[in-house]
């Protein structure tokens, strides 16, 4: 087993922010008995370099649903993936929609890239999806969310002797937090700090409500609105740890957090800013 770790490559959320990447939009990294990345959006590539994240040490992406700011730089991940024609050790899971199409026929992730993957598998609710097939290291809980990519998905992933929840693009919905309980960090995407009236997303009082059911021992926010980004991302997760009791920590571009130990560690300066 390696040491692992998780990586921020961007917690950025929301279009505006989207397009004047205030915080950066690639995803997240988690590094342990497989390297995967998760939700490569524009920037994922850049971001990684910038990070020390090697594109090339990637053996999975997780890619959650078909919105481009979770999909944009994944036939690009692709093509690092691939550099040392090392494919046929790599995979992707990612939703219906990605993998086969959305309700227009069209794909995000162009199959000339995906077919370079030995494995595909579509993330469906209900099911248990250990990968790779061969030797399984690690297992997937695909969990339903409200957005609206009907196909999309959270998850709980375990690896490392550790459970790693993240939530994707998702409203709240009663009995949430029963599939995220167990785990020892939950990533939420928490767009806003109040509720408006753009559906399908999480603001803090969601968050915090999540977060006293599932009960994790460390949650990070992150895909946050520029709104949020320019108010105070500390002091909303200081609210929701008041509120619900658990640890919680607003991410930054470029933070490590340990999976042993569950240390944060704060991002020096990147390489390429
Ligand atoms: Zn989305």
């Amino acid at each position: 087993m390696q040491k692992g770790e998780l990586v921020f490559l961007g917690t950025g959320g929301g279009r505006f922010n989207l397009v004047s990447q205030v915080r950066r939009t690639g995803g997240f990294r988690i590094n342990g008995d497989l390297n995967i990345h998760v939700d490569p959006g524009p920037g994922a590539l850049i971001s990684s370099l910038a990070y020390s994240q090697d594109p090339t040490k990637i053996n999975w992406l997780i890619v959650t649903h078909n919105h481009i700011d979770h999909t944009n730089d994944a036939g690009l991940m692709i093509e690092a993936m691939d550099r040392d024609r090392q494919a046929h050790r790599c995979g992707i899971i990612a939703s219906k929609s990605i993998l086969s199409g959305d309700e227009y026929k069209e794909r995000t992730i162009s199959s000339y890239h995906t077919n370079k993957l030995s494995e595909k598998i579509i993330a469906r609710h209900g099911s248990k999806i250990l990968f790779p097939k061969k030797n399984p290291k690690a297992s997937l809980a695909p969990i339903p969310v409200r957005h609206e990519d009907k196909t999309g998905f959270g998850f709980v992933l375990s690896m490392n002797n550790r459970k790693i929840g993240y939530t994707s693009d998702t409203e709240y919905y009663s009995g949430m937090g029963v599939h995220y309980s167990g785990c020892d960090i939950l990533v939420v995407n928490n767009l806003k700090a109040r509720a408006d009236n753009v559906p399908g997303h999480m603001c803090s009082k969601d968050t915090a409500r999540l977060l006293s059911q599932a009960k994790p021992k460390l949650a990070l926010l992150s895909h946050m609105g520029l709104r949020l980004i320019r108010a105070s991302p500390e002091r909303e997760a200081a609210r929701i740890q008041a509120e619900s009791g658990v640890r919680t920590v607003a991410a930054k571009d470029g933070m490590r957090i340990s999976l042993s130990s569950l240390k944060i560690f704060f991002p020096s300066k990147s390489k390429r800013q």
